[in-house]
């Protein structure tokens, strides 16, 4: 199960992801919500999402662009790309956005954009949060997006502390036994310092996660957004992926 977060508009880091992941193999491709937002492409990366089947859940800035929540609660520089989105999507892209579900059961994985506890809010980033989350989750595994950060948190069974791993290109994580939720970073706007595309691929069968960085044509995505004239600080974060 190949997992794609927080993609972001991102059209040359999503194609990028999707060649690597052919390479890996997988069975199925879920992704994580924030489809648009910041980046220039929205209406092409939902296209190849439909195109390819993948579905998934919706994020805040997929609800702020097709206009199902208030731009006052996102910072200046988020709320005026969405303002751009919410003006340059097709009614097929709002339409898409609009349908995408808060949450998703698919076997023995939970998909949520961020916690349990606050779908669309919440940050899957304190010890507070990630209990909240874990109370409430049903499956073995969960997925998250909404940080930008790769990331690996398990429940053990017996109620021991949450064992963290933060993960890096090529990093193999096999937990334990016990619950399990997952990050696969950002496809189209990673955090954590390093500014290749991340993903991750879920091996449910063998009980392990494979994370992936893959370097796309930042220059390409930058001169878009140039173009589109959305906010300087977001075509440069880019780079150094922060
Ligand atoms: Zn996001």
């Amino acid at each position: 199960m190949a997992l794609l977060a927080d993609i972001h508009s991102n059209l040359a880091a999503l194609d990028a992801v999707l060649r690597d992941a052919n390479g890996q193999g997988f069975d199925a491709c879920w992704h994580l919500g924030d489809v648009v937002g910041y980046g220039p492409d929205p209406d092409q990366v939902v296209e190849r999402l439909v195109e390819l089947r993948v579905a998934g859940v919706g994020g805040n800035h997929d609800g702020a662009a097709a206009g199902l929540l208030p731009l006052d609660q996102f910072t200046p520089l988020a709320a005026e790309a969405n303002r751009w989105t919410a003006r340059a999507i097709a009614p097929e892209t709002r339409e898409f956005l609009r349908g995408l579900p808060q949450m998703v059961r698919e076997g023995e994985v939970t998909l949520v954009h961020g916690t349990l506890a606050d779908p669309l809010w919440e940050y899957f980033s304190t010890y507070e949060a990630a209990e909240r989350h874990f109370e409430l989750q049903e499956t073995r595994w969960s997925v998250a997006g909404h940080t930008h950060l790769p990331l690996v948190v398990r429940q053990p069974p017996g109620g021991a502390e949450l064992d963290i791993v933060v993960p890096e290109h090529r990093t193999v994580v096999t937990p334990g036994p016990g619950q399990v939720c997952i990050n696969p970073g950002s496809v189209g706007q990673p955090r954590d310092g390093d500014p290749r595309a991340g993903y991750a691929i879920l091996d449910i069968g063998a009980g392990e996660v494979a994370f992936r960085r893959v370097e796309y044509d930042i220059a390409a995505t930058q001169q878009r957004m140039a173009a589109a004239r959305l906010p300087g600080p977001l075509i440069e974060r880019l780079t150094r992926g922060r």
